[in-house]
């Protein structure tokens, strides 16, 4: 699950971390009544606008604005809101802009230049590890300086048994060149940063940038944060957090039938039960030609109404051209889902418009392939995992 920015920095400061603070407004006028409140608590009289949505590179878009005055809160509030905002990391339409974040102005002048820092904290999945990734080139985007710059990109694994140790952060704080108060900040800022993606059981945490204040204090501008879903259970406070506004529309109604969809921009539909399988399935619609339009794991309870479910979720794609069913009948009968499939194609009538290719392999498959074929529906049943695809490649052709 992934979360706004000012969610994400509620995150870091309930564990210590230190923030650009700030106030979240969905009207120009909410916008100005935070900035006055943040004028109070931090005697600052500038403010940065900035765009909630789930995307980065919000700054190039004209997403991220400095007001000088309440006036200026105002009007860049307004522009802002209610605006599709489109950025390197957004489609062309862009995402609607529901809410700004009044946060307060961190580049004031001082004794030094406010420098920028990049660092993230993240699982590294080829050995287990969690890792820091950091450089001195923060704010821009790090793909650009991981292409061009690579040498000034650093990593530093953390062993999830261990934690970080009191080394770690004081080898990053060197790394990035600070010396002094701004080097005892960076390390407790590096330490805190760990515990929040740590105890939030998040996959990331992304500071872009952080930032060296002109008199020397380390703080997080900027956060993109992930949370593991499969850990949501135990955070309640955060499963609130989730703005289904920014989430793609069939994926959340997958999510609430209880089924596992993740959409994708090939041409075949693909209905499989367990994630294994599902990812075996993509593979040899690729192999046949097609590209598979979507993941979906129906689970263990492949029956009439969760195939019906699945249909729908998998139509609405209007780039599907045929779906593939897929099936293997360990703990649920063959049977059983074949009688699904029959059951909601006669429900959906019309609804259904392409064809489908189903193989059902495992407890009762005979039978249910008689009852695929004995249907009369535009359904082709298939034994073998390779006829299925070469059936597949059929219908595109
Ligand atoms: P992103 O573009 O979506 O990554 O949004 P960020 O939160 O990283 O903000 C983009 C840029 O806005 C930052 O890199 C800063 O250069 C600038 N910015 C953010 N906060 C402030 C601020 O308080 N004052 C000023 N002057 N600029 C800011
Ligand atoms: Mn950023």
């Amino acid at each position: 699950m992934n979360l706004h920015e000012y969610q994400g920095k509620e995150i870091l400061n309930s564990f210590g971390v230190r923030i650009q603070r700030g106030i979240v407004a969905n009207t120009p006028e909410a916008a100005v009544d935070a900035a006055k409140k943040l004028t109070e608590e931090t005697g600052t009289g500038w403010h940065v606008i900035k765009a909630q949505v789930h995307a980065g590179g919000r700054g190039k878009g004209g997403g991220v604005k400095l007001a000088k005055n309440l006036q200026e809160v105002e009007k860049i509030a307004g522009e802002i809101i209610g605006m599709q905002l489109v950025t390197p990391q957004t489609s062309a339409e862009g995402k609607k802009v529901n809410q700004v974040l009044i946060a307060e102005d961190v580049y004031y002048p001082g004794d030094n230049e406010p420098e920028e820092y990049y660092m993230s904290v993240l699982l590294n999945r080829a050995n287990g590890k969690n890792m820091i990734m950091y450089s001195t080139e923060g704010g821009m985007d790090i793909e650009t300086v991981a292409e061009e710059t690579p040498h000034l990109i650093f990593t530093e694994e953390i062993d999830p048994a261990t934690g970080i140790l009191p080394f770690q952060a004081r080898k990053i704080a060197f790394n990035l060149g600070l010396s002094g108060a701004a080097f005892k900040e960076m390390t407790k800022f590096v330490f805190a940063l760990y515990t929040a993606y740590d105890k939030s059981d998040s996959s990331l945490f992304e500071i872009n940038p952080v930032l060296k204040t002109s008199d020397d204090k380390i703080l997080a501008v900027d956060a993109k944060v992930s949370i593991d879903d499969n850990a949501l259970y135990r955070h309640k406070d955060y499963e609130a957090m989730r703005d289904e506004r920014e989430e793609n529309a069939t994926e959340v109604e997958a999510r609430n039938a209880g089924l596992n969809y993740v959409d994708l921009d090939g041409n075949v539909g693909c209905m499989v039960n367990g994630a294994g399988l599902a990812m075996a399935t993509m593979d040899l619609i690729k192999q046949a030609g097609g590209e598979p339009a979507n993941f979906l794991d129906v689970g263990g309870t492949a029956d009439a109404k969760r195939v019906e479910e699945a249909f729908r979720l998998i139509l609405k794609d209007e780039n599907v051209e045929a779906i593939l069913v897929n099936i293997f009948g360990g703990i649920v009968r063959c049977d059983r889902v074949a009688q699904g499939i029959v059951d909601a194609y006669k429900n959906m009538g019309d609804a259904i418009n392409v064809p489908i290719i189903v193989r059902l392999q495992g407890t009762n498959a005979d039978v249910a392939k008689e009852l695929i074929d004995s249907s009369g529906l535009n359904v082709e049943s298939a034994v073998q995992f390779q006829e299925a695809a070469d059936k597949v490649q059929k219908v595109l052709a």
